[in-house]
């Protein structure tokens, strides 16, 4: 049941470089993630902490 796609360009994502259909595609996100391009899309940690 692979039904990933990779998440730049939207094709089918492939064993090999999984969870992107090739190498371009996984350069491509690393080389974001090392920019700082990505924000983790999770939980306002910092503005849900209450302060006592
Ligand atoms: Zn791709």
């Amino acid at each position: 049941m692979m039904a990933a796609k990779c998440p730049i360009c939207g094709k089918p994502s492939t064993a090999e470089y999984a969870p992107f259909c090739s190498k371009r595609c996984a350069d491509i996100d690393l080389a974001h993630w090392l920019r700082g391009d990505y924000r983790i899309p999770a939980e306002p940690a910092s503005e849900n902490i209450p302060e006592e």
